[in-house]
């Protein structure tokens, strides 16, 4: 495959279903049908799939057994009953509909398509713009707008089914820690699980830098927590660890948990990121994954709310994949106030964390 391409793997059903039975500004009712719509509509007024290098792909249709695969089968029923019903709420901030069961497993199909056409190299990188997203529910629960665990459901997809088991690296870039799909990889040697979220240092929460995986898979689990109100000139500073550790861990594939809820209009996050930050780290991970995986690199949307936001940062992905220039928007050149103790909570972290992952990365001096 001599030429660029770079698969977007979506589904008309994703730009108008499950539509939140919640008025504005519920936390639950920000995760909307108009989240994929906008984006669609602004790909279709610049034209983007007239680019040769744009492959439109469309979610596979998968089997209910493949859900088994993360999910119990409790898990899966709950959620298929009360989509029976056509309305319901579980537990931690989630909503079902008549079409979420549809929905979720469709948002699979593209996750699992969006690997897969990369692994077989039909395409050289892909973004799977789908939803629910994934990354907060666990094998046995719906959470924080998660139905299916997307990421995790597809690499228990590629180890069982396809039997490919080589190393998997997740950079995981939502708002908020993968809380569900870090349960699944803790103890395994061959998944690297890194996240980078928003940190709530005055109450405390999970994601914090001492939970490094257990068992075989200790020093695999690393965790970023950043303060609210990180800017782009404060965000990249995790590559400084996770640069050398890729080199040294050497995944075959690496997935990004792609959220955009750190975005400075984001009505859930609180960071002051523009799409400038999502276009400079996908120029770095791309590097890296050229330089470890022969460019093997699959982004997953998980959050992301700004409806302003999300057409221009996940196009800032797209551009950063075809090697295009990018520029701040007009409405993203805002002067955020600068709070010093920002970066320098940050380069707190950042030292902390590299003395405890010293004792598992040889790349990693202290
Ligand atoms: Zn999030």
């Amino acid at each position: 495959m001599t030429e660029n391409k770079i698969g977007i793997v979506t589904d008309d059903d994703f730009a108008s279903k499950n539509i939140p039975p919640y008025p504005r500004p519920t936390f639950l009712s920000f995760e909307t049908p108009l989240r994929i719509k906008v984006i669609m509509d602004y790909f279709e007024k610049i034209n983007l799939f007239a680019d040769k290098q744009i492959i439109k792909i469309s979610p596979r249709d998968i089997d209910e057994s493949i859900i088994k695969l993360a999910h119990s089968t409790y898990h899966i029923n709950s959620i298929k009953y009360l989509s029976s019903l056509g309305s319901g709420f579980l537990g931690d901030e989630v909503f079902i509909t008549k079409d979420t069961f549809n929905l979720a497993k469709k948002a699979l199909g593209g996750t699992i398509e969006a690997i897969e056409s990369v692994l077989k190299k039909e395409i050289n990188q892909s973004i799977a713009l789908v939803r629910p997203p994934g990354h907060h529910a666990s094998r046995e629960k719906a959470s924080g707008l998660c139905i299916f665990n997307n990421i995790a459901n597809a690499i228990l997809y590629l180890r069982e089914i396809l039997n490919y088991d080589k190393r998997i690296a997740i950079i995981d870039i939502d708002d908020h820690f993968g809380d569900g799909l870090v349960q699944y990889f803790y103890d395994d040697p061959s998944v690297l699980y890194f996240s980078v979220h928003e940190y709530d240092y005055l109450e405390g929460d999970i994601g914090f830098i001492n939970e490094l995986g257990e068992g075989e898979g200790i020093g695999k689990n690393i965790n970023f927590p950043i303060p609210m109100g990180t800017r782009d000139d404060e965000f990249l500073e995790f590559f400084d660890i996770l640069k050398p550790i890729l080199k040294e861990f050497k995944p075959d594939f690496i997935i990004v948990a792609a959220g955009f809820d750190m975005y400075f209009d984001d009505a859930i996050g609180n960071c002051l990121l523009t799409s400038m930050s999502y276009y400079n780290f996908t120029n770095r991970i791309l590097k890296i994954a050229n330089n470890t995986c022969n460019g093997k690199l699959a982004f997953i949307l998980e959050g992301g709310y700004s409806l302003i936001g999300l057409p221009v940062c996940v196009h800032a992905v797209i551009k950063a994949l075809l090697k295009e220039k990018h520029e701040r928007h007009f409405f993203e050149n805002v002067n955020f106030l600068k709070n010093p103790k920002t970066k320098d909570d940050i380069i707190k972290i950042k030292v902390a964390l590299k003395k405890l992952l010293s004792n598992y990365w040889i790349s990693i001096d202290y």
